[in-house]
Parts: structure tokens; C-alpha cells; sequence
């Protein structure tokens, strides 16, 4: 189970961020068939309701609390971070991504529109939180652009909005009226006088015979600035309400003839279903958004008084036929959104190597996947000890990125790529025992000293009853036997080979062999078979829990001390990374 936390501006009845959630939510479930996601809403019951999805108040405590058991925290779209409408949400927004950053949860900016930001301490506060997260992708150019000038020095990804992804309800709400239908979707600004849009909205009606239509995108206040609107108009005008979800607004916008929009939403709209379109442009974002779909000139917030409107809709009007905007590259982009959410959720790269974010359910389940596609496949499990190693050791580096699957074993991988839970190589053992047996899968096992694996072989029978051995052997033996073994391991036909070399031996040994013994999941296990045969006693729950295994093993082999100081060496090659990319 993957869990996804989204935070942004929803819960307050405002069509486009709804829309953008909704279209999250609806890709995301798509794409990763194990996510569990979580939306921090302003009324959370309302949210569970509409997406069939879980959400919670969207108090900094409440997030906090969800932070603790969150796999990828979203901060998603729309124009989170900005200050023309408020600097406290821009507090609120940055105050979030910091708090993620304490809890060590991945990070993700989700398709957000960034800016204007005016005042100096809103610039250092989305410098300071942005500069934490893990993965950023913006809708556009300009967004990309002030990320950068204020400072941000990571990389920036321009996708586009989520919400090109919608689909639309079937509505028909508005077809009872007479067509042409002109809608508007206008919010209150203070560059725009409602008596011009009365004037506007009554030549469309009187002269171009048009029915005119109000569609509020923020409930209630936009209801509000259509009713004063008609109130100040002589012709008949419909405000269209109840509309309750993103789909059933794109729906309706998909019924107009022709679309006046100030809302940027209400826009991309009209693109997505080639509705012509006369978008007024009162912030940039939606003049980057016209010439995203190739409308080079949108109209201008002064534009309403001169007439300008009449003309366009006049002329759109004219063309009697939808327009073929060009959002199949946006749509496409968009998609891109919830391709790198995956990315992040399952993989993490630490000193330049890539490894799986897997729970041990999962990464039994990939591994029966190896076993069902019968192609040879290496599968690590990782330590803290092997990426120390790799530093120096090119070959063996080549084989940690050319592995199939690398599970975060030690407590030092967990904590270096912000894994919740680790998995012991030593634990998949088991599990992958437990699953041999109810599936018929057979084991090889090879390593250890003389005797050890026979004797591992056999507790494992013991502790799963019908446990099918296909063979065993020591790991110490000469080169002239190596061709007798390998091919003795070939005859036999396992389906798991588990290889106790010790750490990179194993690796290595896998790798020059992987094509000719034909077993589809060959894991290395380092000393599993001397834990599990009862040589050497594994460290106690508790130890484990607290995360110190190394420090038993240390003690309980203290000749291990040269190795161990890898430990340190990780910690600060770690930290070093992460300070050069981050700064
Ligand atoms: N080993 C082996 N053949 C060798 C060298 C080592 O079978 O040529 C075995 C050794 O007996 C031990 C395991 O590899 O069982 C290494 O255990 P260790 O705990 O050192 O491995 P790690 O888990 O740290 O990789």
C-alpha cells in the first residue's frame, strides 16, 4: 500500500482546483494500483464523498499528524504559491511542504502554477520550501521562470495543469435553451466594472440574438457576481447553478457555443472540447494558457468597456463549428505529472544509485512476477556497506545499476532514501518460503560454510512444511569446481536461487552467471543461512525495531569493526549529496 497525501485549495467549492483534484485522483488510482490516497480538505466529508477517496481537515496539525504514516506528500495545483489574493495561504502552503521535509516524506510540487510572488519574505519562503522537495513540475513557462529567479536551483519540469486529463458528465443542463449559447465564467476583479459586462452581456443577447449564460466556477461568489450582473442587465440572462462536480462543469462548458472566460479553468475547458473561446486575461496564468492552445491574443481586463468582447464572440460565432486547439501535447504533459509521482513513490536514487521504495509485500510479489516470466533476473538486497563499496569498486557498481530489483535492506538505505520500512534480506527469506510453498516454487540455496546451508535448508523445511529444496551447497569452493556447480544449479531447474557469498561476491558471482543458470530470481543473501541454521544468533526484536541490528552484529563479531566503518562513511557521502543539491 502506497500512501498519498494531497494538499492544495480544496473543499471550498471552487470548480477549478476541485477539477484539478479530481483529475488527480482519477490518474493517480489509474496508474498506481496501490495507492491509498488522502486529500487535506476544508470540508473533508463532503471531499470522501465526491472522489471515494479519504480526507482530513486541512489544519497543520491534522497534516502533521497524517505526515507520519504518508509514502509521497503532493502539493497540488493550482496557483498555491502566490501572493496577490493572500500571504498567509502562501505561509500556509510553504509551512506544509517544511513540515513534510521534518517528517522525511518524498516531496512532490504537482503541476502548479507559481507566482506572482511580490513581497521579499513571500520570495524566501517558496525558495527555502521548494528548494526540500523532491520532484517539481510546474503548468508553465512562466511558473518555471519565477521559480528560477527567485532562487530555486533545482531542477524544474514545465508538464501542464492535471485538469487537461477531465473527463466530461454527460450534463445537458442547458439543453432547453435557445442556441446560440454564449457562457460566461467571470470572477469579481477590481479592474473589471459589472456595468460593462451588463452592457456586453445585453448586446450579445439583443444584437447577435445569442442566449446568454452565467457559469459560477467558485460557488458562491461567483453565483453572487452573476446575480449583480443580470440585476444591472435589460435582457433575459440564465445563471446555471448546481453544478456539483469538475466533470459536470466541463460538461456544461462543453454545451456553449462560445466561451467568455476570466476563470482560468473555465478555459482550459473550452480547449480541451474545442469550444471557441474568448478568454480575459486578468492574470498571466491565463495568457500563458492561451498561448499554450495557440490563442495569441487574449483581451485585456481594459478590453471590457471597449467592446472588444462583441466583436470576438461576434466572429467566433461567425465560424459555426468547433476549434481543434492543439492539447493533445498538453494532455500528454499532463500525464507526465503522474508518471514522475510514481517514479517517486517507488524508486529513490541515493549516491547516484537507483533502488525500489518497496514494502515486503510488494517486493515478494514482483519477484513471483520474475518467476512467472521465467527470464533470469538479480535482485540485491541493500545495504548501507554495498553503496560505500560501489564508491570504489566500478564494477561492482555497474552491476547495482544494472540490477532488476534493489530492496532497501538496511536501516541505513531506509533512512537515506526515506523509505518507511526496510526490508531484511533475511525476513524475504521467509516470505518468500511461506509463498514457495502454497505456489510450488523450488529453492537452491548455496553459501556459507560446509554444512550450514544443508542445515539452513532443513529449519526452513521445518518452519514450512512442503518446502521444495532443489539443492544446496557450501560457499566455499575452488574455480575448478565453479562450471560443476553452476551447471549443477542449471539441471536442477529452481525458481529461486538464494546466494550467500557475502555482500558484492554475491553480486558479482549472480551477475557472470545469470544467463547460463536460467533461474528467474537470483537474490543475494549474504550470512542468511548462518542466522537461520542457528550458527549465529540474529539481534532481538527490540534491537531490530530500534534500528541498531548493526551494532549486535558488531558486537556479537567484533572483527567486523573495518567493515563497519563504512557506516560513517555513508552517513556523510549522504549528507554531502544532499547539501550540493539542495544549496
Ligand atoms: N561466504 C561464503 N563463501 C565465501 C565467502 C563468504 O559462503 O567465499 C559466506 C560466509 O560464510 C557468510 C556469508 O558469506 O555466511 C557472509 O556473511 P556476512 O554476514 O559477512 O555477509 P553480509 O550479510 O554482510 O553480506
Amino acid at each position: 500500500m502506497k500512501r498519498i497525501l494531497i494538499s492544495g485549495y480544496y473543499g471550498f467549492r471552487n470548480t477549478g482546483d476541485e477539477a484539478i483534484l479530481s483529475a488527480m485522483i482519477t490518474s493517480l488510482t489509474a496508474e498506481i494500483s496501490n495507492a491509498e490516497i488522502t486529500v487535506a480538505s476544508a470540508c473533508p466529508r463532503e471531499t470522501e464523498e465526491r472522489y471515494a477517496v479519504k480526507a482530513i481537515p486541512r489544519s497543520i496539525r491534522s497534516i502533521f499528524r497524517a505526515l507520519k504514516k504518508t509514502d509521497l506528500f503532493i502539493s497540488g495545483g493550482g496557483g498555491l504559491l502566490q501572493d496577490t489574493t493572500s500571504m498567509k495561504s502562501l505561509m500556509y502552503y510553504c509551512a506544509l511542504l517544511l513540515l513534510a521535509r521534518v517528517r522525511r516524506v518524498p516531496i512532490m510540487i504537482y503541476g502548479q502554477g507559481v507566482g506572482p510572488i511580490k513581497r521579499s519574505l513571500g520570495r524566501f519562503l517558496v525558495k527555502l520550501a521548494v528548494s526540500g522537495c523532491d520532484l517539481i513540475t510546474v503548468r508553465d513557462e512562466r511558473s518555471k521562470r519565477e521559480l528560477e529567479k527567485i532562487g530555486v536551483k533545482r531542477d524544474i519540469i514545465v508538464t501542464a495543469d492535471p485538469a487537461f486529463l477531465l473527463k466530461p458528465a454527460r450534463a445537458s443542463k442547458l439543453s432547453k435553451l435557445k442556441r446560440p449559447i454564449v457562457g460566461f465564467a467571470l470572477r469579481a476583479w477590481p479592474d473589471i466594472d459589472f456595468s460593462h459586462i451588463a452592457q456586453t452581456a445585453d448586446e450579445i443577447a439583443g444584437n447577435l440574438g445569442a442566449t446568454v449564460t452565467f457559469i459560477p466556477f467558485h460557488a458562491e461568489r461567483d453565483y453572487s457576481v452573476a446575480e449583480q450582473i443580470t440585476r444591472k442587465m435589460k435582457e433575459k440572462a440564465v445563471i446555471i447553478d448546481n453544478i456539483d462536480l469538475p466533470s459536470e462543469a466541463l460538461g456544461v462548458v462543453g454545451e456553449l457555443d462560445v466561451l467568455v472566460g476570466m476563470r482560468l479553468h473555465s478555459n482550459i475547458f473550452a480547449a480541451i472540447q474545442g469550444i471557441p473561446f474568448v478568454p480575459i486575461a486578468y492574470d498571466p496564468k491565463v495568457e500563458e494558457l492561451s498561448a499554450s492552445v495557440g490563442v495569441l491574443n487574449p483581451l485585456q481586463c481594459k478590453d471590457v468597456k471597449n467592446g472588444e468582447i462583441v466583436l470576438r464572440v461576434r466572429e467566433l460565432l461567425s465560424l459555426d463549428k468547433n476549434l481543434n486547439y492543439p492539447v493533445d501535447s498538453l494532455r500528454l504533459r499532463a500525464r507526465l505529472n503522474v508518471t514522475l509521482a510514481k517514479q517517486l513513490l517507488n524508486e529513490r536514487r541515493v549516491l547516484g544509485i537507483r533502488f525500489d521504495a518497496l514494502e515486503m509485500d510488494e517486493a515478494a510479489e514482483i519477484i513471483e512476477r520474475y518467476i512467472e516470466e521465467e527470464k533470469p533476473r538479480l535482485i540485491v538486497t541493500l545495504n548501507a556497506e554495498m553503496m560505500v563499496m560501489a564508491k570504489n569498486d566500478p564494477a561492482f557498481r555497474s552491476i547495482l545499476m544494472k540490477a532488476d530489483l534493489l530492496i532497501p535492506d538496511s536501516v541505513g538505505i531506509a533512512w537515506a532514501g526515506r523509505v518507511k520500512a526496510r526490508v531484511p534480506g533475511i525476513d524475504l527469506i521467509d516470505e518468500l518460503a511461506r509463498r514457495a510453498v502454497d505456489k510450488g516454487y523450488r529453492i537452491f540455496m548455496i553459501g556459507s560454510a560446509e554444512g550450514v546451508a544443508k542445515k539452513a535448508a532443513a529449519k526452513l523445511i521445518e518452519r514450512y512444511p512442503g518446502l521444495q529444496i532443489a539443492g544446496v551447497q557450501s560457499g566455499y569452493f575452488s574455480w575448478q569446481d565453479e562450471k560443476r556447480i553452476v551447471d549443477k544449479i542449471r539441471d536442477t531447474k529452481p525458481d529461486i536461487l538464494l546466494v550467500g557469498l557475502g555482500m558484492g561476491k554475491q553480486e558479482k558471482w549472480i551477475a557472470k552467471h545469470l544467463r547460463y543458470l536460467g533461474v528467474p530470481a537470483c537474490l543475494g543473501v549474504g550470512g542468511s543461512f548462518d542466522v537461520i541454521a542457528g550458527e549465529v544468533k540474529r539481534a532481538p526484536v527490540w534491537v531490530r525495531q530500534a534500528g541498531l541490528e548493526w551494532l549486535y552484529r558488531f558486537i556479537q563479531q567484533p572483527t567486523r569493526f573495518k567493515r563497519m566503518l563504512a557506516l560513517p562513511k555513508f552517513v556523510f557521502y549522504v549528507w554531502r549529496e544532499r547539501f550540493s543539491t539542495r544549496s
